[in-house]
């Protein structure tokens, strides 16, 4: 396609995206988020499920928790910061956009380490329950690190791990089941799994339901004490912009916290961790899900990334998103010859997460060049061009733009 067929087809699309960024509700939100890169490039960012962008009332607040909490409070900060307190604290903030009640989520460690205390503990409780249960449940497509974690939590527990498609969970789970752990978006093809119907069959075979949100939280309602989850785990890095390696999270259903026997029960999750005391006595609560020192400066900037959020309805972000997604797919479908890619991504709105991933010949090529033209997704091996969509920062215009320059690199790199 010449650039003068281009811009004749767009025209529609790029007064439908001028349109539907007028119309955006969430527009304003953008302000809140540095997005202009060193050159001074006007780049789409469409890697937010990656590494998500810089809230821009992070680095001030960063500056001041080191130069002053750290630089002159020094020891004092822990009491009068509230550096202490600060794993529930922001726990509590990530709870309001996972639905989950305040007391249940803890912040800290990655979410490698969380999905270990989740599942161990899990297969705890279930054991506890009396009946056999020797198996683990694991979403086959997971994302590599659940996969590993759960073989070994296996290993350490008497299990045997059960690798099934994330969609025939509920009736392969039954009397030997301890737990299932599923991913609630597919990290490759953005399919987002059934949360409420799942867990409801894992509950119904007498199991634990485990789910990893990474792909989720940020993006999408969850639901957590709605749909009757167990525990949950996901990383804050994502759709919730928290930074490079900022601290992940772990959710125990308040029902489960008296139970909750961490196999990490660092002196942070003791009862009374000043004590010092020989012996392990957990304390109530979330609390129970940490282990050590918390990390402090990755944990405040995650705390001024979540401001942002305040007075954001996840709601009005599922909306935008497949508003976004939709978009995409269509912007897609008009530019790119027919054939060239092919959507992984469902179509349907109740099995799409904020991502679109299209299968491509040359997917690595085609990515770099779309990267050198200011299109930033990420290439996942061997043919997968991915794309994530944050409502918070990203609009339509970008979108079509995104679609328009995929075409130009196909057209040239095929
Ligand atoms: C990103 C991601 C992780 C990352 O784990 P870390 O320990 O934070 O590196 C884990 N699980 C899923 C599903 C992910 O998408």
């Amino acid at each position: 396609m010449s650039d003068a067929t281009i811009s004749t087809d767009a025209s529609d699309l790029t007064d439908e995206a001028a349109a539907l960024d007028a119309a955006d509700e969430l527009r304003a939100k953008r302000d809140a988020f540095t997005l202009e890169d060193e050159t001074g490039a006007d780049t789409v960012y469409l890697d937010g499920n990656s590494l998500g962008a810089l809230p821009r009332a992070v680095p001030a607040r960063l500056a001041d928790v080191v130069a002053r909490e750290w630089g002159q409070l020094r020891i004092r900060s822990w009491e009068e910061s509230g550096w202490w307190t600060a794993p529930e604290r922001i726990g509590d903030r990530v709870g309001r956009i996972v639905g989950a009640a305040p007391g249940q989520v803890v912040v800290g460690d990655s979410t490698s380490v969380n999905v270990f205390k989740a599942v161990v503990a899990a297969v705890r409780i279930a054991q506890e329950r009396g009946a056999h249960r020797d198996q683990i449940v694991v979403d086959e497509a997971t994302f590599p690190t659940d996969g590993y974690i759960a073989e070994s939590a296996a290993r350490m527990t008497g299990c045997t791990v059960r690798a099934v498609a994330a969609g025939d969970v509920p009736t392969a789970v039954g009397p030997r089941t301890a737990v299932a752990l599923v991913n609630h978006v597919d990290y490759r093809t953005g399919r987002l799994h059934d949360l409420p119907g799942t867990t409801a069959a894992v509950h119904a075979a007498g199991a634990l339901a485990v789910w990893d949100l990474c792909h989720s939280a940020g993006a999408l309602p969850v639901g957590l004490d709605a749909h009757g989850v167990d525990l949950a785990v996901g990383c804050t890095y994502k759709y919730l912009n928290g930074g490079p390696g900022a601290p992940a999270y772990l959710y125990v259903a308040r029902e489960h916290q008296p139970r909750f026997d961490s196999p990490l029960p660092g002196w942070n999750s003791h009862a009374d961790p000043f004590g010092m005391d020989t012996a392990y006595t957990p304390a109530d609560g979330a609390v129970r899900g940490r282990v050590g020192t918390p990390d402090i400066l990755s944990m405040l900037a995650l705390e001024a990334a979540l401001e942002v959020w305040d007075d954001v309805p996840i709601e009005a972000v599922r909306a935008k998103s497949l508003a976004l997604t939709d978009f995409f797919l269509r912007c897609v479908e008009r530019y790119v010859p027919a054939g060239r890619v092919r959507s992984v991504t469902p179509a349907a709105h109740a099995e799409r997460g904020s991502q679109v991933a299209l299968r491509c010949a040359d997917a690595g090529p085609a990515m770099a060049e779309l990267v050198r033209r200011g299109v930033v997704g990420d290439f996942r091996r061997p043919d997968v061009l991915r794309f994530g969509f944050t409502p918070l920062y990203t609009g339509f215009a970008e979108v079509e733009r995104a679609a328009r320059v995929l075409a130009d690199v196909l057209d040239e790199v095929g």
